[in-house]
């Protein structure tokens, strides 16, 4: 419990650490500006990332490649030295094993799939039964390792790793267990690693009642604490950790809401309308005159652009409620994210994706996905190009500088993305 308690302390204090973020002046000229250039029959400018019909160029592309090589090399090497027990997905061997999956969907090379199941098993082989998310605990390895045993037809080893995940149901469907509900430690984050597995290997490698069980957890969790907080009205579900209500997608609000919104999670109609929508329309309200959003309910500074905390991980729960319900000012608040992320996303803390540039680099993918709009592919890869002078900003070197959340193997996963935007995927978040 002691080394619980510390890393827990030690987590807390990284939230704080956060509060102090300052990014870099964005001087980037914008698509528009660009388009109007070449529409004028001036030169294109050769370093530009979109051909004139919208598309990412082969220039371009080639210089993310050698890019992903040479960073590659140098992860491989910093790994050597990494902690051996961390089998996370957000700072471990599973985010590493993530990334690997990636670089085998985009390319198709044998090789990366047999990289990825390498790490997965490393991590497997350490698990300790404490935390039962996908980003932080068991969850996370068991289900990548399904994943990969799945892609190389490995069934029983496949089968093994879902039934060991199913096995940790029993504390996250517990009323009376002290389990958060967001998306990092809590209960979101171990439904989202039954829904990474359906998604991934079938419909039907996780059953419909498993998935019901979680999400009603949640949901009942989500109720409770808003009647706790008279708040049934206004926002009927409710959630909070370490004793704050946090609004981003990491520890907050909107994490869970937009993991509750995914179809395959399956939440009733009824409950999506008249739970999970005023909710939203709830932390909506507490948006800043910029377009950004706060960390907490309770927080009045507007500081942060992280997926952790802020526009770049509110930007999924708004288009996601687009998606549902239909109404044009989750768009327009998902356009206005995307503005303050354009302006204020290159950051100080550096090239990761929890809280750094790449991470932010995918709000714009996500909107291009959904507007099929070119400025957000150009801006996407505008931030991809900011990534290709790693290390040569001044940004601050992350804790676990290869890891997938804080790390190059994260940057490494998105500038993968660049190669085909339109399969893009923020991992362990979107599905
Ligand atoms: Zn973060």
């Amino acid at each position: 419990m002691g080394e619980n308690m510390s890393k827990r302390l030690k987590l807390v204090s990284t939230t704080e650490a956060e509060m102090e973020e300052r990014s870099f002046p964005n001087q980037y000229p914008d698509w528009d500006q660009g388009f109007a250039v070449s529409n004028a029959g001036a030169e294109m400018d050769s370093d530009e990332p979109l051909d004139s019909e919208g598309k990412v160029n082969e220039a371009f592309l080639r210089k993310v490649q050698s890019k992903i090589k040479d960073l590659l090399q140098q992860m491989e090497e910093g790994l050597k030295t990494a902690d051996p027990h961390d089998f996370s997905t957000y700072t471990g061997w599973t985010g590493i094993a993530l990334m690997y999956l990636q670089l085998h969907r985009v390319s198709g090379e044998a090789s990366h799939l047999q990289r990825a199941l390498d790490y997965v098993k490393r991590a497997m082989r350490i698990l300790n039964g404490r935390k039962v998310t996908f980003l932080c605990g068991d969850a996370g390895p068991l289900a990548v390792g399904a994943v990969v045993h799945h892609k190389l037809n490995n069934n029983t080893e496949s089968k093994d790793c879902v039934s060991r995940l199913f096995q940790l149901q029993r504390s996250v469907v517990s009323p009376d267990n002290e389990m958060p509900d967001e998306l990092l430690f809590g209960r979101t984050g171990y439904l989202f690693a039954l829904l990474y597995v359906n998604k991934e290997i079938g419909a039907d490698a996780v059953d419909e009642a498993t998935i019901t069980k979680v999400v009603t957890a949640i949901v009942e969790s989500g109720k409770n604490m808003s009647a706790e907080e008279k708040k049934t009205d206004r926002c009927p579900l409710l959630y909070e950790w370490h004793k704050k209500q946090y609004v981003g997608a990491a520890h907050g609000l909107t994490g869970i809401f937009y993991i509750l919104m995914q179809p395959g999670a399956g939440l009733h109609p009824t409950m999506l309308a008249e739970l999970v929508r005023p909710s939203i329309d709830y932390v909506r309200h507490k948006r800043f005159r910029s377009g950004n959003f706060p960390s907490s309910l309770s927080n009045e500074s507007d500081r942060l652009v992280h997926w952790c905390h802020g526009a770049p991980g509110v930007i999924h729960m708004l288009i996601m409620a687009y998606k549902m319900f239909k109404e044009e000012k989750y768009l327009k608040e998902a356009i206005d994210c995307a503005e303050v992320i354009w302006q204020r996303g290159l950051l100080r803390k550096g090239y990761g994706i929890c809280h750094g540039t790449a991470g932010n680099g995918y709000a714009f993918l996500t909107l291009y996905k959904l507007t099929q709009e070119k400025k957000y592919l150009y801006r996407a890869c505008k931030f991809a190009e900011w990534c290709l002078d790693y290390g040569t900003h001044g940004c601050r070197i992350p804790d676990r500088p290869y890891s997938l959340f804080e790390g190059m193997a994260g940057t490494i996963h998105y500038m993968s993305e660049m190669a085909n935007p339109e399969a893009s995927s923020f991992p362990a978040f979107e599905l």
